[in-house]
């Protein structure tokens, strides 16, 4: 039969969900495919897929990926995870309260969208709840070092059509804690019916699990590509994969242009002498808050490596 070509939407151990044309096949995958390694499969791979049955098919290859975003797997031995391929973008979201912004948490998702050469859109929904005048004096620096926030609540409805207005016609991974309402806002902008208040999400055997990822088309025109908003439970805790604790700093749209300035080529900007990130915080171009947040990064990035 004639072989087609799909967007893998959603993946179990044995098993993928592809999407081609506007049916979802279930597709067997075969030997390596399988794997965590090189050549297996993730969610967002395009797939040539053989038919084998009305909805079901044999995933034949994996095209080249545009980009993928991966993460350090600890368990079973640290290695490398790619948790999605062909994104475009990582919309980092968070709440205004309940729960409590973490700027900590925040700068983690930004820090491993960069280091997968990925923009991020900061989002922080609930904005129906007012957000502490703390609170609001950080989120005030991030527009100020050049990333893009967007203040929506799915409960008031408001900022949703500028929200769907930044995902369309792209791939982005909705990375959050969880509770800040990843769903509410998914379901708004996908018309699908996604369980509101639930910490795990249910894969095809009805098991719960924390480590699905699930590609949701969004709506639009018939036969375009309107993009598509990429759920990763988890994301929180992404791990940098394989990167050296010098590249970390380059990565902070803030801190990266005083790097330069460091005595030393390897300075990690703690307490080396002539360090220019150093003398950025106490001259007060670099807030000691975002300083904070690299030393916390640098130390869990350090941390593995023991
Ligand atoms: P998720 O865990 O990130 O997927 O969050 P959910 O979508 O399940 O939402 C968690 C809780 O926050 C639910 O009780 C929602 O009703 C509530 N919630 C979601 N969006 C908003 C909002 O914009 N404002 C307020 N006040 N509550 C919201
Ligand atoms: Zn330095």
């Amino acid at each position: 039969m004639t072989q087609t070509t799909g967007q893998v939407i959603f993946r179990s151990s044995r098993q993928v969900t592809v999407r081609v044309a506007d049916e979802e096949w279930s597709c067997e995958l075969r030997g390596l495919m399988r794997r965590d390694g090189r050549g297996t499969v993730v969610v967002g791979d395009v797939v040539t897929v053989e038919p084998d049955g009305p909805g079901k098919g044999r995933v034949m290859k994996v095209h080249p990926r545009r980009s993928q975003l991966s993460r350090r797997r600890e368990s079973g031995g640290a290695r490398e995870l790619v948790v999605a391929a062909n994104i475009d973008q990582v919309v980092a979201v968070f709440a205004a309260r309940q729960p409590k912004l973490k700027f900590g948490a925040l700068d983690r998702v930004l820090v491993a969208a960069a280091y997968n050469d990925l923009p991020a859109l900061i989002v922080i929904n609930k904005s129906d709840l007012q957000l502490p005048a703390q609170q609001r004096e950080r989120l005030d620096v991030y527009p100020r070092i050049g990333y893009r926030v967007l203040e929506v609540s799915a409960e008031a409805q408001q900022g949703v059509d500028r929200l769907r207005d930044e995902l369309h016609g792209r791939a982005s991974v909705v990375a959050g804690p969880s509770g800040v309402g990843k769903s509410s806002l998914l379901s708004l902008l996908t018309g699908l019916e996604l369980r509101v208040g639930e910490v795990s999400h249910a894969n095809e055997k009805g098991k719960h699990t924390t480590t699905a990822v699930n590609w949701y088309p969004l709506p639009g025109e018939p036969g375009a590509d309107a993009g598509a908003a990429v759920d990763t439970p988890g994301f929180r805790d992404y791990a940098l994969w394989g990167i050296e604790p010098p590249h970390i700093a380059p990565l902070m749209p803030d801190l990266a242009p005083f790097v330069p300035r460091c005595r030393f080529s390897n300075c990690l900007h703690l307490e080396e002498p002539g360090c220019g990130v150093i003398a950025a915080v106490e001259a007060d171009e670099v807030t000691f808050e975002r300083y904070r947040s690299y030393v916390g990064i640098l130390d869990s990035v350090l941390e593995q490596r023991d």
